[in-house]
């Protein structure tokens, strides 16, 4: 058991919205919050949009009252004191700005009680980066999800050097009663374990097209059926977006630019970014 009892989730945007909604459907009570009342608007509108998601995708009790009950946990608050005076731990999943994550944690730990713990879900910034700003180093540590948290259900436990292990089980232990599969992490590294390993192979994939060696669809055929994997490098990339794969490639110095610029003139430009336009690598 956790000993996590409330918990408040700042920025309801794609991941803090299902975040928010995936530890009230677990049970817990869920404080989210949001910069202005037009942001919880859209918060309300996404947190109907989940209850609709997990009757769609068969999430276990959905459909019989679970997914509505859900909702009745949440609160909504637009005051940050007031959104986490009982917090027993913060998830914050504000933009991926350092500066706007570093004010964040400014304000939060002046306002939070010298209990609450606070996790970062931030996917491409270190905890080391924002501790200094937390306040309290030994109760803060990155708790990574991925995107549709019901059905892709891993979070990664990434403390710092100053992160207590205590904490980090306390986190592990959440994680497992929010119904993730929780993978720790033993030291920092960018990427964590999941684009750790993703990134480097769907480069790999650019590179074999780009270069002309052979055809998206041929190179994914070898990799389904020479692993068993359920999709290729360019089947996983028409679900993420091409624009995401296109900013990493685009920071990524300039080794990795002729990259970027294939996929930008020969996809991008064309509008062809992946499942959610119809049509990236593949026509759906
Ligand atoms: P998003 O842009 O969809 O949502 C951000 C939310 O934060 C919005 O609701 C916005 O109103 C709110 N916000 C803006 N300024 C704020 C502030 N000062 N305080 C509180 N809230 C504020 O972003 P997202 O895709 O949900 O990403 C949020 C975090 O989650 C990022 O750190 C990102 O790296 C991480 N993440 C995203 C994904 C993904 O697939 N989108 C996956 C894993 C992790």
């Amino acid at each position: 058991m956790s000993g996590i009892t409330n918990v408040t989730v700042l920025g309801t945007g794609v991941l803090g919205s299902q975040i928010a909604y995936q530890t009230a459907y677990s049970g817990f009570s869920v404080t989210a919050y949001d910069i202005d009342d037009n942001a919880l608007g859209q918060a309300r509108t996404r947190f109907a949009d989940l209850v609709e998601t997990y009757k769609k995708d068969a999430v276990p009790g959905a459909a019989e009252g679970r997914a509505d009950e859900a909702l009745t946990r949440i609160r909504l608050s637009a005051d940050l004191a007031d959104a986490v005076r009982d917090a027993d731990l913060v998830i914050e999943a504000v933009p991926e700005v350092l500066s706007i994550k570093q004010e964040t944690y400014g304000k939060l730990g002046k306002v939070a009680p010298e209990k609450t713990i606070f996790a970062t879900n931030s996917s491409t910034l270190l905890p080391s980066d924002l501790k200094a700003f937390t306040g309290r180093p030994a109760r803060f540590l990155a708790l990574h999800f991925a995107n549709r948290v019901w059905k892709f259900n891993t979070a990664e436990v990434m403390g710092t050097a100053d992160t207590d292990p205590a904490v980090v089980d306390e986190v592990i232990a959440f994680a497992g009663e929010i119904g993730m599969v929780p993978v720790p992490l033993h030291k920092e590294k960018a990427g964590y374990v999941l684009n750790s390993l993703l990134v480097p192979f769907l480069n790999a994939g650019y590179a074999l097209a780009a270069g002309g060696y052979a055809e998206p669809a041929d190179i994914d055929n070898v990799w389904r059926i020479g692993t068993g994997a359920p999709l290729g490098p360019f089947q996983i990339t028409d679900i993420i977006g091409l624009r995401t794969p296109y900013n990493i490639l685009s920071n990524a110095g300039a080794e990795a630019k002729p990259l970027a610029d294939w996929l930008k003139t020969n996809y991008i430009d064309k509008g062809k970014l992946g499942v959610a336009t119809g049509e990236g690598f593949y026509t759906y």
